[in-house]
């Protein structure tokens, strides 16, 4: 349990007069919405240097820790507001890889716009990519290497796979193209650095090029300049036609996935959808699940005995708290747009601190989801072992529950 006047500060945050009273007349300065690093009167003190207040009352929990935080462990959240924005004639993309996000070294992300028509070059890279549609609507193409067709529109919701070296484009459609987020299985991972079309043809010999074609040199006097290409602008394309598939087999496993129409897991409080390769096989390095947490609600301790977790935060405030073993734990805050992590097995939970629905991504490097609730493992574990190790009282040995509930309260 964390103190009850840190609770109300984070309850009252979006009254600035209130911020002031609630952290205390001894923790205010000249200005009147500056959160002060002072948790609790006698603890801390004021700030009366530079600060930025903004930040600040962003991420109470990095100002104000709660007392149970202790150590030193990495920095797990980074925020796509932080993050340059290559902007291009079609759209634009910025990425948290492990140089912007040191600890996430097991997968890298990219959030990436296209305008209505623009596209995203036809290329390939090593990773293996997984997308997340945030908003509006793209066509996606890809083929496999015994040459069978994929071409399909994505909308909200809906995810798509292509596995490792796979070729394949992104197109925005009308009305106003799309926003989404993609999830590569390495935190190596540079969006700046795949294989594209267009840069291949401009560094292969024109003969070498009218060879393979069977063709003449001349034919490729007017190569564009990969500069021009990556994300460019295009005519929208019309509806998908019944030739999508020019004529070959289609893959055999989609490559796309819709996650909103899986029915969730559904508790008092919210929601979870998972989407792991027994539910969209293709996808065989990254398990995902979509989490919606009311307000007051927490998606509860647990951990995961397979792999990191890499979050995006769609929409909503959150705080989580990471257990790390050896004495040692920190809290961060999120919010839309912004990326967390936790290193492979530690503990965690998530609490929606804001007004309004939680909805964030859990990725996994791996073909299946996995967790384990410490609240099951308690309620499956002999009491009198239990008790041995951390005296309960009765009440909360009869409210452990033997089913797992992901997020609380049941
Ligand atoms: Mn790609
Ligand atoms: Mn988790």
């Amino acid at each position: 349990m964390y103190d009850t006047s840190r609770r109300s500060v984070l309850v009252g945050a979006a009254g600035a007069g209130l911020l002031g009273m609630v952290s205390g007349a001894s923790a205010q300065t000249s200005s009147d919405t500056a959160l002060q690093p002072s948790r609790v009167p006698g603890t801390g003190g004021t700030d009366p240097g530079p600060q930025d207040p903004i930040r600040s009352r962003q991420n109470p929990d990095i100002l104000n820790p709660p007392k149970t935080d202790s150590g030193t462990l990495p920095n797990l959240r980074f925020s796509f507001a932080d993050a340059h924005v290559r902007q291009e004639s079609g759209g634009w993309t910025r990425q948290i890889t492990e140089r912007e996000l040191g600890v996430s070294k097991s997968i890298a992300g990219v959030n990436m716009r296209l305008n209505a028509g623009g596209i995203r070059e036809l290329h390939w890279h090593k990773e293996a990519e997984w997308a997340y549609m945030l908003y509006g609507q793209a066509r996606i193409t890809a083929i496999d290497a015994q040459g069978r067709n994929f071409v399909d529109d994505v909308g909200v919701g809906d995810l798509w796979y292509f596995p490792s070296g796979i070729p394949h484009s992104i197109q925005g459609l009308n009305p106003d193209g799309c926003e989404f987020l993609l999830v590569f299985d390495s935190g190596g991972f540079d969006e700046d650095s795949t294989f594209l079309l267009s840069d291949w043809f401009k560094h292969v010999p024109e003969d070498v090029l009218a060879k393979n074609f069977g063709v003449q040199n001349a034919d490729f006097s007017h190569l564009p300049d990969p500069k021009e290409r990556y994300i460019f602008k295009a005519s929208a394309p019309g509806p998908l036609g019944p030739d999508s598939l020019l004529g070959a087999p289609p893959v055999p496993q989609s490559f796309s996935h819709k996650m909103l129409a899986q029915k969730p897991i559904k508790t008092k409080s919210g929601t979870v959808r998972i989407t792991d390769s027994s539910v969209f096989p293709v996808s065989k390095t990254i398990a995902a699940a979509l989490v919606e947490v009311e307000p007051g609600g927490l998606r509860e301790l647990h951990w995961h005995p397979n792999a990191d977790e890499w979050q995006f935060y769609i929409e909503g405030e959150a705080r989580m708290g990471v257990f790390a073993s050896s004495g040692q734990a920190r809290t961060f805050d999120f919010r839309a747009g912004d990326v967390g992590y936790v290193p492979f097995a530690m503990g965690h939970y998530v609490e929606n601190t804001g007004k309004t629905t939680l909805r964030f991504l859990e990725m996994f490097k791996s073909d299946y989801y996995a967790d384990l609730s410490l609240d099951q493992w308690m309620a499956l574990t002999p009491p009198d072992l239990l008790q041995a190790h951390i005296t309960l009282d009765q009440n909360v040995m009869r409210a452990l529950r033997k089913q797992k509930v992901p997020v609380v309260p049941a």
